[in-house]
């Protein structure tokens, strides 16, 4: 089996800081998640802000893990009882989520999670019946959140994988903010949140993972804001025949993904929503991606979708946040209103 863990910063920043005349900077990186993390912050409260982050981002992954037999994910997964009303709440927005792509992105999708394990050291390619079994287990209207409780219809799992490290950088903005952090990054693998400005004043350069190699695709400039890429490039396994299964599946069929894009980042003011919807866009694939920014009303969000063929789409609202990157060979679109 291959696995590519995520590189050290993937959808990684290119941290261009001024070295004199700068604020107090802090920096630290933790392992968590499944992910190598790293957080920054510039001012006089950074250390505190990150020592604050570090610890929720611990007590987050207490809560949402699927593996450890303590979370509140284990307890809802195996009976049900009371958990943490933050669980709830990001279940609650996890439903929502999943009615707004039309349950493309699914937590219940975990029974087909388990069955082909990519994510794990022994990957198994199921049969159709196999996969035709547990089907019926995913849907989001199997899911009763209830106040302090969260109960799953017979034989259901919940997963929050494709959203639990996005919701995380959300608690990490509202630390930040506590404690007057105005410039700071954060990486939680491919989840990304940039706080503010650099220390000169200038945006950060968020630079967007190459799916087909180890450079960058290109570069945004953002400000205090979440980009979220998604792909198939990063957790995958190559079966005996060559063909490649990655990690993110398709609630409709059972399977993984057979998307045309490569990967998609969301770039929007809420990492919750943004992790959700990069999941979501990647299993819908390039058309209907794109319709589905386009039906976007009041809250609209930007992205960058990477596609098979070679060509990177981005929606207008980032024409003047796209820096090329000349030796990548892409051809860039951009979309209109
Ligand atoms: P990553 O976790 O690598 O940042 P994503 O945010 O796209 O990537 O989440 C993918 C993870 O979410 C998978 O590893 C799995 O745990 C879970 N997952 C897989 N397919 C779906 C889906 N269709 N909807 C919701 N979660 C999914
Ligand atoms: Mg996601």
């Amino acid at each position: 089996m291959k696995k590519l863990l995520a590189p050290l910063l993937s959808a990684a920043m290119l941290l261009c800081l001024t070295a004199c005349g700068a604020p107090k900077k802090a920096e630290t990186s933790l392992f968590a998640m499944d992910t190598y993390m790293t957080l920054v912050a510039y001012g006089d409260g950074a250390d505190d802000a990150l020592t604050d982050a570090a610890r929720t981002i611990n007590e987050l992954e207490q809560l949402l893990s699927r593996t450890r037999e303590d979370s509140d994910v284990w307890r809802i997964n195996h009976g049900g009882g009371q958990v943490n009303p933050t669980t709830v709440q990001l279940v609650e927005q996890a439903i929502r989520f999943s009615d707004e792509t039309d349950g493309a992105f699914d937590i219940t999708i975990a029974p087909l999670v388990d069955l082909w394990a990519i994510n794990s050291d022994a990957p198994h390619i199921p049969s159709q019946a196999e996969i035709d079994s547990l089907l019926p287990l995913v849907g989001s209207d199997r899911i009763t959140p209830n106040g302090k409780t969260v109960t799953l219809d017979s034989g259901c799992a919940i997963d929050l994988g494709g959203i639990a490290k996005g919701y995380t950088s959300d608690r990490v903005k509202e630390i930040f903010a506590r404690h007057g952090i105005k410039s700071g990054t954060v990486s939680l693998g491919g989840n990304v949140y940039v706080c503010g400005t650099r220390p000169d004043g200038k945006p950060w350069n968020v630079a967007v993972q190459d799916p087909r190699g180890g450079g960058y695709a290109c570069t945004l400039t953002l400000t205090d804001t979440f980009a979220v890429t998604s792909g198939g490039y990063q957790r995958y396994f190559t079966a005996e025949d060559g063909t490649i299964y990655q990690h993110i599946i398709d609630p409709a069929t059972g399977y993984p993904a057979q998307s045309d894009l490569l990967s998609v980042t969301v770039v929007c003011p809420d990492g919750t929503r943004a992790d959700a919807y990069s999941t979501a866009l990647y299993v819908m694939g390039e058309e209907a991606a794109i319709r589905f920014w386009e039906s976007q009303g009041s809250d609209p969000f930007e992205m960058v979708l990477i596609t098979a063929d070679g060509r990177i789409v981005c929606t207008p609202g980032l024409t003047d946040h796209f820096i090329r990157q000349e030796d990548a060979s892409y051809e860039v679109q951009f979309l209109s209103r």
